[in-house]
Order: structure tokens, then sequence, then C-alpha cells
């Protein structure tokens, strides 16, 4: 199994860090995990675009993880995609797909008939939504639903992901949440959110002191993660979604070593951790982790 951290930032505008977005991959099968924004230029630099993801997961409907979805049906048409799309995600998802198609039927209805494209089949979008402890099945990729707690956001998610011997746990948008860290118990790897609270400040007109408070409360914070991956027994920990983009990279990974004994991943941006040689890739760099696989 293969998993490339395609979008490792937030909603701030970072060209480092575009939005949230996560791909597995395993034996020839692809599954994309959130699209937030920039993710189809994402997919394309890691090379797999969009035209060959099997399907779509969310893990909850704030903007930062879905905003891009229209860009990735139509480029994936473009790109010659032959099978429609089918997203899983919490409820709700089926009202925000319906009406994002319904917002571009007009476009969408005179693209179609003036550009008289070959197939129109990746325009068909089927919508699943689950519920805690489901499975997905996705050639071989077989995906398990965690609620994890990003409250008051309701139906928030975070994902397991098993093919043949190896398991990625994907924690989603959470704070410290004990659910997720029993579904991950003993994964190969945890990608795990982190909010690095020392690295935002106050700015008059854009965020108080509230404001940093109430984000803080539903992500997990740079001093908790280090433990949950502890706790969880995770053999290697890479952390995305981080808020702020530009976190301090040597505080923060000092700040989790003292809690984690195993690899930690800063992720960034295209980094690929390829689970069956616990290795890690990005650019020209190639890393063993030092770990059996
Ligand atoms: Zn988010
Ligand atoms: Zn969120």
């Amino acid at each position: 199994m293969r998993v490339t951290l395609l979008g490792t930032g937030c909603p701030n505008v970072d060209l480092e860090r575009h939005g949230p977005a996560t791909l597995i991959e395993h034996d020839g099968d692809a599954v994309l995990i959130d699209c937030g924004a920039g993710v189809t230029h994402r997919l394309v630099e890691a090379g797999t675009p969009g035209a060959a993801v099997g399907a779509l997961l969310l893990t909850h409907l704030h903007s930062d993880h879905i905003v891009d979805l229209f860009q990735l049906i139509i480029s994936s048409w473009h790109q010659g995609r032959d099978r429609g799309w089918p997203i899983y995600g919490p409820k709700g998802t089926r009202r925000y797909v319906d009406g994002l198609m319904a917002l571009w039927a007009p476009e969408l209805e005179q693209r179609i008939a003036h550009e008289q494209r070959p197939s129109t089949a990746a325009l068909d979008v089927t919508v699943h939504e689950f519920s805690d402890g489901e499975r997905i099945q996705v050639g071989a990729l077989d995906i398990t639903t965690v609620e994890v707690d990003h409250k008051p956001v309701k139906h928030a998610f975070g994902f397991v992901c098993e093919a043949g011997d190896k398991r990625c746990a994907i924690s989603g948008d959470t704070r410290r949440c004990a659910a997720l860290i029993e579904a991950a118990r003993d994964v190969d790897l945890l990608v795990h959110e982190v909010y690095v609270h020392r690295d935002i400040r106050v700015i008059p007109g854009v965020r108080t002191e509230q404001s940093i408070r109430n984000v803080s409360s539903y992500h997990t914070l740079s001093s908790e993660v280090g433990g949950i991956a502890r706790d969880a027994g995770a053999r290697v920990l890479a952390l995305t979604h981080f808020v702020p983009p530009k976190a301090d990279r040597e505080q923060l990974l000092a700040e989790v070593r003292g809690d984690f004994s195993g690899p930690v991943l800063i992720g960034e941006d295209l980094m690929c951790i390829d689970l069956a040689d616990m290795s890690v890739r990005m650019g020209l760099m190639r890393l063993s982790l030092g770990l059996d696989p």
C-alpha cells in the first residue's frame, strides 16, 4: 500500500501546502480521501490523475476538504475517465453533491452538447452516505469508517485502510479521539492532523484570542499528537493538515519526538510512504525507515 500526502494544508492559501487530500494506492487500485484546493494538480504531479482514481471518500463536509470536487469531476472527464464517480461521505454528502451538480447543470449541459466527447460516464456521480464502523471495498482496498470528534461539526470521520497485511489510519479532522486510537491499534502508518498552537498569533481583523481558542478546540494539538501515535501503537506517524501551514518544522519534530519513539514524518505535499518496504519518497529523495516491511 502506498500513501501519498497530496495536500497537507488547511483553508489558508499556502503555495507549499495545498488543501487537504490523501491518495491511497494498492495494486492498481486508488482511493482519494478528501478533495481540497489544488487536489487535481497534485494528483497529476503524483502520477495518478483523477481519471485513474477508483473512488472518492470524504472525511467531513468542511469546505477545505471538498472545495475542488467539481474540478475533480470535470478534469477527470477531460482526462478520458470512462467510468462514474463513486463518492462515499457522511450524512449530508448527497445534499452537497446534488446541490453542486445542480448549480453547474446549465454550464455542464452546454459543455456536453458542444464538446461532443466520446463518453460522459465520468459525470455520473453516485453518492453513498456511510455511518460509523462501515466497511467500504474499493478493489483490493478495504476501508473502515471511524467516527471522530470534530464537534461542533457533526458527522466527521477518519478511516482505517487495509490491503494485504498492511494497515493505515487517516485521522480526518478531530480532537484527540479514543475511538480513532482504538481503531488505529498497531497500524503501520498513522496519518494525523495537527494544530500548532504556539505558531498562531492574534491578527487584528483576522483572528482573536477567542477564534484561536475555538479553532484549536476541535483539532489535535501538537502537544497531543505524539501521545496519540504512542497510545495507538502506530509504527510510523505522518503529520498533515498543518494549522498554520507555516508551523515551525524543527520545533514540531522535537515536540512530537518527546512522546513518540517511532519514525515521525513532518508531512509535505507529494510525500509518499510505501508500506510494502517501509520507505518514503519525495521528488528524487528515497529514504528507508529502517523498519521491517
Ligand atoms: Zn480541515
Ligand atoms: Zn474540519
